[in-house]
């Protein structure tokens, strides 16, 4: 049985992990795995180990992203920023109107409505409007708050920035970033999504990898997000994830999703390492010479990721690796893969750096997913990988403390906001196309069943981004509230997306069935997200067992 607390000292989420599965004495080494050198796509197979980049200029991998020729303007992106902007922008301040706004269906502007949240919710009444704006910061003066909150946020507490540190490389208490600086990257993610979202669909028909997509982000600095600033990165934290991960989720799916692995990879390693792997490691990923991924799941262990049957043995003072990850993004064209394993032994978990041209790494299958089709999440296999000591990321044993306070808030953020910037297209998208399309002498949008429809798709947009926004402010605070938030937010998220885009379908009908919108697009990205782990039955059983004070497993 085992206690989850949370944002016990030291860590969002505290978790004891039950024991796995008896493993010593005469269990028998799983069988070799068939080795099968598979041709890596483009240019990665097999290509020596690069020397970590320094100074400018900077070598981008693909060709760059070509400029869309007239990228239509997000309606909605003026909202999807923070503070003291958006309000400025409610009273009239323009600063960052898409041109050619301003028509009677403009979102700018428009009256900030904040409804009651669900009692009991711990975001409560008055913390966040749901409008897609964000709530002041907890110390704004006059703001109403909920006594329970206002107690725990009005002054200095020891559990304050526990998430910020846990994506600290040094273990050190970060500087949250001002909502000046989250708005900066904001406008930058906005501005990289605006560009490539006219290439989405082609990629998504070609099932090509969005290699141009990532190499336009990190020309904007975004593969450095959640790297800190001294080796090249952006210093970002949850919040400004979320910001940046809705940019992107809007303009591809698949990019959304393929972007956002390699910042958890980064906040993985970056998390507890040391001088020489941040050297090696995060100044090369920061500026996009360098991509990392995450191989965490495994085929015999499904949805519950974080108890992997591959164990590493000790061997010539490092370890040898044998077994098999599976849906690997980026799988083949990633060079740092943090794995998931038990390294020590005993029943801890650990995460050791395997990079793609080590001897006995292979990737087999290609990937067959209906939606996020511009990817690779495929197999990995380690036939006999031998690897030094000091690929392992923090101490052995550190990988529970990893997984559940750096993976796990990380990657729960990050796709929350993927899929709500899916649900966003599909919704702009539908209302682009209700506006346009012929339905008896006027137009769809003069239905009163499609006005209903875009009203409800609309709320529910507006809740999943508040939600994930809440989450991701209280997590960066170290707010005690911010666990179950966290797990909600991907929850939320995810259904939404799987919901908005639906009724997208019904709304825009069976011209959305077919290739000539990308509604159907949308419709398949947003229908990964729930099944990714920890997947939504998971994850509403431990929301359930947190609110109601029991052990988690
Ligand atoms: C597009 C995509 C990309 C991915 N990328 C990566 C990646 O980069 N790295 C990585 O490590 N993994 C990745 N994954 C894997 C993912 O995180 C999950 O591990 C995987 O989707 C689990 O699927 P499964 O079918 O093996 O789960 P199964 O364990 O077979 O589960 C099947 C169903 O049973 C339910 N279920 C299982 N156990 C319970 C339980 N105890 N209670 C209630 N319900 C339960 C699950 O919720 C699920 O609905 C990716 C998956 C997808 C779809």
């Amino acid at each position: 049985m085992v206690a989850a607390e949370p944002a016990a000292a030291g860590g969002l989420l505290q978790v004891q992990l039950p024991a796995p599965r008896a493993r010593r004495g005469n269990v028998p080494r799983p069988p070799p795995v068939h080795r099968e050198p598979r041709p890596r796509p483009g240019d990665r197979r097999g290509r020596p180990a690069r020397a970590p980049r320094r100074g400018p200029p900077r070598r981008l991998r693909h060709r760059p992203c070509p400029p869309a020729a007239a990228p239509r303007p997000h309606p909605g992106r003026g909202a999807r920023r923070l503070g003291a902007g958006a309000v400025g922008r409610a009273a009239g301040d323009d600063r960052h109107q898409s041109p050619g706004a301003g028509g009677p269906d403009d979102r700018r502007g428009r009256r900030v409505i904040a409804l009651a949240a669900p009692p009991g919710w711990r975001g409560g009444p008055g913390a966040a409007p749901l409008d897609g704006r964000l709530p002041d910061p907890p110390h704004a003066a006059g703001r109403s708050r909920p006594a329970h909150r206002r107690e725990d946020l009005a002054a200095p507490h020891p559990q304050l920035h526990v998430a910020v540190q846990s994506l600290s490389p040094k273990g050190e208490p970060a500087v949250a970033l001002t909502d000046e600086a989250r708005n900066a990257i904001a406008d930058e993610a906005w501005g990289v999504a605006e560009k490539i979202k006219p290439s989405a669909a082609s990629l998504d028909a070609n099932r090509a990898y969005p290699g141009d997509h990532l190499d336009a982000l990190a020309g904007a600095g975004l593969a450095g997000l959640l790297i800190p600033p001294e080796h090249g990165g952006k210093g970002g934290e949850l919040t400004s994830l979320a910001l940046a991960c809705e940019a992107v989720g809007w303009a591809d799916g698949s990019t959304g999703l393929v972007h956002l692995l390699p910042l958890c990879g980064s906040a993985t390693i970056g998390a507890k390492a040391t001088p020489e792997q941040a050297e090696a490691w995060l100044v090369p990923a920061a500026s996009g010479d360098s991509l990392a991924t995450l191989a965490f799941s495994e085929r015999a262990t499904g949805a519950h990721f974080y108890m992997p049957e591959i164990k590493a043995e000790r061997s010539d003072g490092g370890y040898v690796l044998n077994g098999k990850k599976s849906f690997v993004t980026s799988g083949g064209h990633a060079d740092l893969y943090p794995v998931l394993v038990n390294a020590s032994g005993g029943e801890g978990l650990d995460v050791l750096v395997i990079q793609g041209n080590d001897e006995g790494v292979s990737f087999t299958g290609a990937w067959e997913g209906i939606g996020m089709t511009g990817n690779s999440s495929i197999e990995m296999v380690l036939d006999g990988v031998q690897i030094p000591a000091d690929r392992i990321v923090g101490a052995e044993g550190d990988g529970q403390e990893l997984v559940f306070n750096v993976v796990a808030p990380t990657f729960l953020i990050g796709l929350a906001a993927v899929n709500v910037g899916i649900a966003q297209a599909a919704l702009d998208d539908t209302i682009q196309h209700v506006k346009t399309r012929k339905n008896a002498g006027g137009v769809l949008a003069e239905l009163p069943t499609v006005q209903t429809e875009i009203a409800e798709m609309t709320i529910a947009v507006e809740e999943a981004r508040a939600l994930v926004m809440t989450a991701a402010r209280a997590a960066d605070a170290g707010d005690p509230a911010a666990l179950p938030l966290v797990m909600q937010s991907k929850i939320g998220a995810t259904e939404t997306a799987i919901d908005v885009t639906g009724r997208a379908m019904e709304a825009c009908g069976g011209l959305a069935y077919s290739k000539r919108l990308d509604i159907e697009r949308y419709w398949r990205d947003g229908r990964a997200g729930s099944v990714m782990a920890p997947t939504n039955e998971v994850l509403k059983q431990w929301v359930g067992k947190l609110q109601t004070g029991l052990p988690l497993f």
